[in-house]
Formats: C-alpha cells, sequence, structure tokens
C-alpha cells in the first residue's frame, strides 16, 4: 500500500501545529515538479477540524485532523492528474491538474487555485520524503504523538484498530470521537451531591456499560456509539432510569435529584 498517515485523536490537542507547518511549508514557495504554492488564504491541505460537544457544563471538545487529498479514490478518478510514485504518495501534478477543476469539485481536500487556474492539495510532503525526511512537515511539528508517517506495513496493528473517513483513505485514524452520556447526581434534602452511586447504560436492554458518580457527583460514558440509550441510576432508595438519545449529537441528562 505504501506510505500512510496514522491519526490518534485521543492525543490531538488541538494546537494546529499541523496545520500552520503545511503553510510554512507550501506558501508562498512552489517544490517543482511536486506542487504549485498554496494560497495564503483559503485552503488547508491538512485541516484540523474542532467539534465543540455536548451542553454547559458537561461539554467536550474534539479534533480531527484531515488530509483530504491523500485518498486513493483520486488517482481512480484522475490517474493522468496524478504522479506515479513507487510509494503510494498522492501528488497532484501541477501541471496535469491545469484546469482540472472538476478533481476539486469531487473531492473534499482537493482545492482549486483561481489564480494558478490548477487545483491542489497535500502531497503528503513528497519533496521532502524525496530528500531523505522521515515524515512530512505537518508529522514532524506535532508535538504529542498525535500524528504518525510511514509504510502501511509497519503499522498493521494500528491500521487494523483503525477507522477511515473515507474507504480510499491512506489516513487511518485511531479514537475518532463518538458520544458521550453524561450528567450529575444529587440529594435534594440534603443539598449535597451524591458521590459513588452505581449508574448504568442500557442499549435494547442490555447493559453496555458502568461507571460511579465521582467527588462532583458527575457521571460520564465516554466514547459511546451513537445510539439511543437507557441511563439507569441505582439509587439508595431504588432504581429509576431515564432516556437518553446519543444517535445524533451527545447528551446531557443534566442535575438529577434523588
Ligand atoms: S500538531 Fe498534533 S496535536 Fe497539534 S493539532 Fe496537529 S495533530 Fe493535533
Ligand atoms: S504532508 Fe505536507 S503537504 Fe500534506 S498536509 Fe502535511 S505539510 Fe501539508
Amino acid at each position: 500500500m505504501g506510505k500512510v498517515f496514522i491519526v490518534d485523536c485521543a492525543l490531538c490537542s488541538g494546537c494546529h501545529n499541523c496545520q500552520v507547518a503545511c503553510k510554512d511549508e507550501h506558501c508562498g514557495r512552489a517544490w517543482e515538479p511536486y506542487a504549485a504554492q498554496q494560497p495564503l488564504t483559503g485552503q488547508f491541505w491538512c485541516r484540523v477540524d474542532q467539534k465543540d460537544r455536548g451542553t454547559v457544563p458537561k461539554v467536550r471538545v474534539s479534533y480531527v485532523p484531515k488530509f483530504g487529498a491523500q485518498d486513493e479514490t483520486i488517482r481512480e478518478f484522475a490517474p493522468e492528474a496524478v504522479q506515479k510514485r513507487d510509494d503510494g504518495l498522492i501528488v497532484l501534478d501541477p501541471e496535469a491538474c491545469r484546469g482540472r477543476k472538476d478533481i476539486a469539485d469531487a473531492f473534499d481536500g482537493v482545492y482549486w487555485n483561481e489564480e494558478l487556474g490548477l487545483c491542489q492539495g497535500c502531497t503528503g510532503c513528497a519533496h521532502l520524503i524525496d530528500d531523505g525526511w522521515d515524515v512530512p512537515h505537518c508529522v514532524d511539528v506535532c508535538a504529542t504523538g498525535a500524528l504518525r508517517f510511514g509504510e502501511a506495513e509497519d503499522f498493521a496493528d494500528e491500521i487494523a484498530a483503525a477507522e477511515q473517513l473515507t474507504p480510499g483513505s491512506h489516513v487511518y485514524y485511531l479514537n475518532l470521537p463518538k458520544r458521550f452520556v453524561a450528567g450529575e447526581v444529587y440529594d435534594e434534602a440534603a443539598d449535597e451531591i451524591i458521590e459513588g452511586m452505581k449508574i448504568q447504560l442500557l442499549a435494547d436492554d442490555e447493559v453496555v456499560a458502568e461507571t460511579e458518580s465521582d467527588d462532583f457527583g458527575d457521571f460520564w460514558f465516554d466514547q459511546v456509539e451513537p445510539a439511543a440509550y437507557t441511563v439507569r441510576f441505582c439509587a439508595e432508595g431504588g432504581v429509576r432510569e431515564m432516556a437518553a438519545d446519543a444517535t445524533e449529537l451527545d447528551v446531557n441528562v443534566g442535575s438529577i435529584a434523588f
């Protein structure tokens, strides 16, 4: 398969260093014959998508770095526009991409450069790889290890456990954000939070996760699949259940009084 990116979203701090590094590498300078220069604005060959999830005070922020042009489907769509390489990197040929707005229209992560009249996107920093770099600039600056790059065979375990955003992508994701169900429990009469209450998450009447309220009375079910759930509170005075539909969005069930 050749070169791949591994992205571990659980390690991504959202610092955007990778996004800036790509600008630093490609804005204002062309790397012929690999890439025409990237415009200062309007294109993000590496784009860190941020998503604010939940409702105050149960909020999580997720980051997903994307490299949309590293997708085998582009080679299938326009083989004449992709340079032939042994390492599998998708490198849109600047000359062959002149006038090819159709490629930019068809793929997220491929951009139309109006001024130069060509489409362009992430090259995997092929100019650096061919110059002896082990990893592209964006991966080199990632301080947390969220980004890795190399031969697919060296990442076999990660790839086996990974997800892709598109089936042909050379970018493999670990810990893509899923859903959370969270809330808080408190003792209304005592005006105190309840610590250590057993709380279960059920799907189709089966317990799929179990936790306890923490020192603040909070409870979290993180990284659960999108689904309609029931939250079961195993309180001293008896069991209580409530619905939590996390099919489309994360759920904060709020402060629950006992
Ligand atoms: S440099 Fe690394 S930690 Fe920072 S946003 Fe990019 S992937 Fe995330
Ligand atoms: S691999 Fe190079 S071209 Fe691709 S996003 Fe990273 S810095 Fe930009």
